[in-house]
């Protein structure tokens, strides 16, 4: 195994991967295989139920798990192929992209793996008529390298798993000497394949891979292996066979090269140039593992066979049309396509003995690799570093570097669904299924060597046309100077010889005519070379002006290829361009996302309001109009209630004017009648106290018969002409005085031991007709707001008379005032009584007495019917007091 710019591969841990290693990882690819039932009345144990998923049932009668029940298992893999998948499919889905990968100088191993009888050979190799994928790998190489496949032994091995290159001449010496030594030819077989094997390699349809790079040339070495009991025999040694005493066949060894890759230590490399070769190199080395398992008393199912394809290329020259001369540019990669032994354990194969102890160790490199496969698994998913025991197992150990290194790993477990297989296919999915979960590292691509790319397609063009051109000057075509019939020609162009035969001494005509024949002849041939010279000068300018233009070509070329080199960094810097604006656009498509998002949250608020405002618009609609509604109502109410207002006003004047009219009468009538008492007793006449007589009068006039005779003083209702008839008294000795004690309801509660104490009388809240009918003295009990806060009390009384007109009159007689201190007010609670304060009481009784005075002047006149309401008012002039 050789790999482009690999240095030596150091012991690495387990996680940390040199940074020139590419840091991708691809998983061992493993698919599965299900081969047909061998009989139809067989026993299936196994279901493919996707395409990636099978299931295992346990066959009838076998044994039951610890539960005592049945069990089906489910094994997923990266394909699962059921018994009608056909060898092309099974080439395409599996080995193709291994031969891609191989071809682009990239290591592939791909291994079948499975019980013995499940289908390994069949899947590997073929059957007849069935070509397996082995062939079909050679068949792509071939087909995508043919055109460019470097002579024989122009690629050499170099005996330590390198290869070394050498010049075609050199390559067509040794290729001389080979066929020399040995007595057939090798070629002709490359035309008609071994009828025994000929039907597994009638591919029919070829696959190409694609993008092969045709500046490069390419050969294809095949090695054939088999490991038996951990030996590793070369399946394509030739040794001189000896019939009397076979010699056994001598294991090799494996060795590590310089870019620590494993490689069986002078192994035989065959180089081969067609599927056909290469087939027929793999089927003798069969043929000799046959014999040799035969001979040595083996069983072939036990032993592990790899065939490798190794393609080595290199790079034309600049001129493209020869390989370079360069080691360093030789990149080597191989496919290693590997057909495991059975992976049943040693009791199925009833072995005794060194058979058992073979089989042992066959087994023992089937569980190395399983081994290996587990470590390996465990170091990559903890990212632990044990050690993964590669060294255990000849298999192991060849193919460590595709675990360690880089290259592509698929697996096809093959499986036979059969009964008797089921306990064994069961090892054989845990096993693979725990595989898929190895990684290894992707193979790097291989430096590009710095050569023009098109090389190979501009020699041709150029060796086309040089052949076309010299066609058109008539010149040697296909450079066959030497052609015998070109100089026959020339030499049928000169003039004959004469007969030169001297039969007579005297003969002095044929020298002579000799002599002029051959100077003829030199002459012509002068003129010959002189015309020589001339073509050969003429091809020399020819060639040279050719030179000439191709030289202006190649500048031009290089023009060209600076100019585009200029568009090659201009369209980078547009890519970034590109790119940096694709990135802007999904930016900012992200930002209108979320824009548009926003706005449609907006649009359904604003959704949402506007209706929320229609039905507010609507209701305020509703209620505008309700209230003009309302409005209309209201101005139809209260013009009507204005208008029996006015009504009722209009009927209440014109009562009140008839009322006041009568009033008026009435009083006109009085003046009358005190007008004729007047002018009937002027020599009678009382005169009125004077005002300043008075201060001697010590105390309130509250004796009502002191006010008697003092009121008989004024000059309005006199004692002894009252303008009403007394009514009947009882005597007040009798105490059959009977009182009307008016006490208006808005009069505070005093609760002053000073209360006026009245037996016998009707309390009244309003003036009453009926109760001054049935009494003959009043009291008024009469409460005003003294302009310093106190409450006065006055106890007005009277005395009741009957009036002409049928009514009562009350003249009043006496006042009494208690003055006391508001019980609402916080400042001073003390009480006064009106003998506390005679000063005061002086100036308040003088003053009541003229208001007494004038009131008791004025009758009132209380008729039924009349309204006086609430606002009851004495008519006494000129002073007057609210009660
Ligand atoms: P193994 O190499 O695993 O021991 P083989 O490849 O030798 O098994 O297969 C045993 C037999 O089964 C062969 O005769 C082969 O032709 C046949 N066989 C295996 N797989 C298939 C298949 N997919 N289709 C048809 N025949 C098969
Ligand atoms: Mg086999």
């Amino acid at each position: 195994m050789i790999r482009q710019a690999r240095g030596k591969t150091p012991r690495r841990p387990a996680l940390k991967k040199p940074p020139n290693n590419s840091n991708l990882k691809d998983p061992v690819g493993v698919y599965c295989r299900v081969r047909p039932l061998g009989s139809e009345d067989q026993e299936c144990c196994i279901e493919v139920i996707s395409e990636t998923t099978i299931q295992l049932h346990p066959p009838e009668g076998s044994k039951v798990n610890r539960n005592g029940e049945f069990k089906e298992t489910q094994y997923s893999f990266k394909n699962v192929f059921g018994q009608n998948i056909s060898q092309l499919e099974l080439f395409d889905n599996v080995a193709k992209p291994l031969v891609d990968d191989v071809i682009h100088c990239k290591n592939g191993l791909l291994f079948t793996y499975g019980v013995t009888g499940s289908g390994k050979t069949h899947t590997m190799t073929g059957s007849p008529g069935e070509g397996g994928l082995l062939p079909r790998s050679l068949d792509m190489i071939f087909n995508s390298i043919g055109p460019y496949q470097a002579k024989r032994y122009v690629f050499k091995p170099d005996d330590k798993n390198g290869m070394e290159i050498q010049t075609s001449v050199d390559a067509l010496l040794e290729r001389q000497k080979r066929e020399s030594q040995t007595s057939a030819p090798k070629t002709p077989s490359r035309q008609r394949p071994d009828p025994e094997f000929a039907d597994m390699i009638n591919v029919e349809d070829t696959c190409k891979a694609e993008g092969v790079d045709e500046d490069s040339v390419y050969s294809v070495f095949v090695s054939y292996i088999e490991i038996y009991n951990n030996y590793i025999y070369d399946l394509l040694e030739e040794v001189p066979y000896d019939p009397i005493r076979p010699k056994p066949p001598q294991s090799k060894i494996l060795r590590e090269d310089q870019n620590h890759n494993m490689y069986v230590a002078g192994c035989t490399e065959v180089e081969v140039k067609s599927t056909v070769e290469a087939f027929e190199v793999f089927w003798k080395g069969q043929k000799k593992r046959r014999i040799a398992n035969t001979q040595l008393n083996r069983e072939s199912s036990r032993s592990h066979s790899v065939f490798i394809i190794k393609l080595a290329q290199a790079p034309l020259d600049a001129d493209g049309d020869n390989v370079l001369q360069d080691k360093d540019q030789i990149s080597v990669s191989q496919l290693c396509l590997v057909d495991l032994a059975g992976s049943e354990r040693t009791s199925r194969t009833r072995a005794e003995g060194s058979r058992l102890r073979e089989a042992g160790n066959i087994n023992q490199s089937l569980m190395t690799l399983r081994t290996c496969m587990e470590v390996l698994r465990e170091n990559q998913m903890y990212g632990t570093n044990k050690m993964v025991p590669y060294r255990d197992s000849k298999v192991t150990h060849l193919f460590k570097n595709y675990f360690d290194g880089e290259g592509k790993v698929r697996m096809i477990v093959c499986v036979n669904p059969k009964a008797d297989d089921y306990e064994e296919t069961m090892l054989v999915m845990r096993f693979a299924e725990m595989t898929q979960e190895v990684e290894v590292a992707r193979p790097v691509d291989r430096p590009i060597c710095g050569l023009t790319p098109g090389r190979r397609n501009r020699n041709q063009a150029f060796k086309e046309e040089l052949t076309r051109k010299l066609e058109e000057r008539g010149g040697p075509v296909n450079g066959d100077l030497e052609n015998p019939s070109t100089i026959e020609i020339l030499i049928q162009s000169l003039p004959p010889l004469p007969p030169c035969n001297l039969v007579d001494v005297n003969d002095d005509q044929t020298l002579p005519r000799l002599i002029e024949c051959l100077e003829k002849r030199h002459r012509i041939r002068q003129m010959m070379i002189d015309e020589l010279d001339k073509t050969a000068g003429s091809f020399k300018s020819m060639l040279q002006e050719f030179d000439g233009t191709l030289m202006a070509k190649d500048n031009f070329i290089q023009e060209q290829r600076g100019k585009l080199g200029d568009r090659d960094r201009i369209i980078t810097g547009q890519k970034s361009e590109v790119d940096r604006l694709e990135k802007k656009v999904k930016t900012l498509e992200y930002k209108i996302d979320i824009l548009q998002k926003t706005t449609n949250i907006y649009e359904v608020d604003k959704r949402s309001l506007q209706q929320e405002l229609e039905t507010k618009d609507q209701k305020l609609q509703r209620e505008l109009s309700e209230k003009r509604r309302m409005e209309a109502r209201m101005q139809g109410v209260v013009s009507n209630t204005k208008m029996k207002w006015e009504k009722e006003c209009e009927r209440r004047v014109a009562a009140k004017q008839m009322e006041m009219q009568n009033k008026l009468w009435v009083k006109d009538e009085k003046l009358k009648q005190l007008k004729a008492i007047v002018t009937e007793s002027k020599s009678e006449r009382p005169e009125r106290p004077e005002r300043s007589e008075r201060p001697e009068k010590p105390e309130r006039p509250s004796r009502e018969k002191d006010m008697v005779k003092k009121r008989s003083v004024s000059p309005s209702p006199v004692p002894n002409a009252p303008p009403v008839q007394p009514r009947h008294r009882r005597s007040r000795s009798a105490g059959g005085e009977r009182w009307v004690d008016h006490k208006p309801a808005s009069n505070l509660e005093l609760d002053t031991v000073m209360q006026p104490h009245v037996p016998n009388a009707i309390k009244v809240s309003v003036p009453n007709e009926k109760a001054l009918s049935k009494c003959d003295k009043y009291m008024l009990t009469h409460q005003e707001l003294a302009s310093d806060g106190e409450i006065k009390t006055k106890l007005i009384k009277g005395e009741v008379f009957k009036t002409r007109g049928g009514g009562q009159s009350v003249q009043f007689t006496d006042i009494e005032t208690l003055k006391q201190e508001s019980p609402t007010s916080s400042t001073n609670r003390k009480r006064r009584s009106s003998g506390n304060a005679p000063v005061q009481q002086e100036e308040t009784t003088e003053s009541e007495w003229t208001d007494v005075e004038t009131r008791c002047s004025v009758a009132v006149e209380m008729r039924a019917g009349s309204n006086l309401g609430p606002g009851y008012q004495h008519h006494g002039q000129p002073k007057r007091r609210k009660p």
